[in-house]
């Protein structure tokens, strides 16, 4: 252990942390540099990271690929505007990812961050009508556990009761909250609702196969089919948020490959770019970009972050979808799915447990309750990993480039944490 740098402290004083109780969190840990799925802390211990920060660092820290794309385009022009200038890595980039998600899903507007992806999509989709002379579309269905964001639009989609944003209920705008499609019954509710409300709503919103801030709560790839014949039914746009999703975490490169539908608007970031700069995207369909097509410019989507369509988060975006090229992450990702399957499967047994699951690189264990968190968090920092239970669960979601002595060390703290039972 050596002596705390002056910056923790000095800096300390001035910080606002996020979602975090200023009175009673414990500080947070100083790190200093990361390498590989390793973070080292100002104390000099080595953290293995089981979320790889925020499920940003699908091939784990410092990637000498991605390094090098921002170092060489860091050289040629950092950033410029988006407003009337454009450039190769952006228009490259929208071309890659349109390739990689296939017909149907074309037109790439770019943002800084997934909760601006996910309000540019509901504006697309309130836009869309309105561009089409229908006014008083201005509610989407939305479903129980969600979560889309922080920013006061993605705010009102989140799940009012038990989401994270459940004290502003009443101050945000009014959405339409149903249960999943999980089963005949469900689905002919929601039909049945649909049938009465739909002209009210401008689309369905929601994150497919795991609702992940809310819970990692999986549910099958028959829901989102299901969701898909409702949209269409009803005449309504289908919106997957695959910000968590995508990029190989639930197994496949993007979640609605596993249900064979595509929606009719997707919002992606987080490992976009590899875990290494803030890029977002929001992708429509043809059909939904022809109804911004207009002589009237007050058609126009009416949106533009000053950051939008950064150079260098395109070039590190570049740079990870090489590495997806390239190299086995979906291989990675279902190896990495078997060893948390079947390392985390001795929990089941213990009575704290109320539940294990797994989907992709996702393991989760959720308890019957976490009464203190602080110590739960200090006893897995203890085993010498960084894992960032909340709510009710524990849960990895390990870089997809983990080798497999890391990732023992990782279910091994879980397991012991978990069985020495609460805090
Ligand atoms: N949608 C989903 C499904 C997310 O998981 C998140 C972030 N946890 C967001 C939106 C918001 O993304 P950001 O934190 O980049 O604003």
């Amino acid at each position: 252990m050596t002596r705390s740098p002056s910056w923790i402290e000095d800096g300390s004083r001035h910080i606002w942390l996020p979602y975090t109780q200023m009175k009673t969190a414990a500080p947070p840990l100083p790190v200093v540099r990361t390498s590989g799925t390793r973070i080292e802390l100002a104390d000099g211990r080595s953290l293995v990271d089981g979320i790889a920060s925020w499920w940003t660092a699908c091939h784990g820290y410092n990637h000498p690929h991605i390094a090098d794309a921002i170092r060489a385009q860091l050289e040629v022009m950092p950033h410029v505007m988006f407003g009337g200038l454009t450039h190769e890595p952006a228009l490259h980039l929208a071309q890659r990812l349109a390739g990689l998600l296939g017909p149907g899903l074309d037109r790439v507007f770019f943002t800084e961050s997934g909760s601006v992806a996910v309000e540019v999509a509901m504006k697309m989709a309130m836009q869309y009508w309105l561009n089409r002379g229908e006014r008083g579309r201005s509610r989407f269905l939305v479903f129980k556990g969600s979560y889309h964001g922080d920013t006061f639009g993605t705010m009102a989609v989140c799940d009012p009761e038990d989401g994270m944003h459940a004290l502003f209920k009443g101050l945000l705008a009014a959405h339409d909250v149903a249960a999943l499609p999980v089963d005949d019954a469900s689905m002919v509710a929601l039909d049945a609702h649909l049938a009465q409300h739909a002209d009210k709503l401008a689309g369905i919103l929601v994150e497919p196969l795991v609702q992940g801030a809310g819970g990692m709560l999986m549910h099958s790839p028959v829901v989102l089919q299901r969701l898909r014949t409702l949209a269409d039914r009803h005449g309504l746009l289908l919106i997957f948020d695959e910000i968590f999703t995508g990029f190989g975490r639930t197994g496949s490169l993007f979640a609605f490959e596993q249900a064979g539908v595509k929606p009719d608007i997707i919002t992606l970031s987080k490992a976009l770019t590899g875990g290494t700069l803030p890029l977002a995207a929001t992708v429509a369909s043809e059909r939904v970009f022809d109804a911004f097509l207009s002589d009237n410019p007050g058609h126009a989507l009416m949106h533009g972050p000053t950051f939008m369509g950064n150079a260098l988060a395109c070039a590190a975006a570049h740079a990870s979808l090489d590495l997806f090229e390239r190299e086995p992450r979906l291989d990675q990702a279902a190896a990495i799915g078997a060893a948390l399957r079947e390392g985390l499967a001795p929990c089941k047994d213990l009575a704290w447990v109320k539940d294990v699951r797994t989907l992709g690189a996702i393991g989760v264990v959720e308890l019957t309750r976490i009464d203190d968190m602080n110590r739960l968090k200090q006893r897995l920092i203890d085993q010498g990993v960084w894992v960032r239970p909340f709510g009710r669960i524990v849960y990895l979601t390990p870089a997809l480039t983990m080798a497999p002595d890391d990732l023992e060390r990782l279910i091994l703290a879980v397991n012991t944490v978990v069985a020495a039972g609460p805090p």
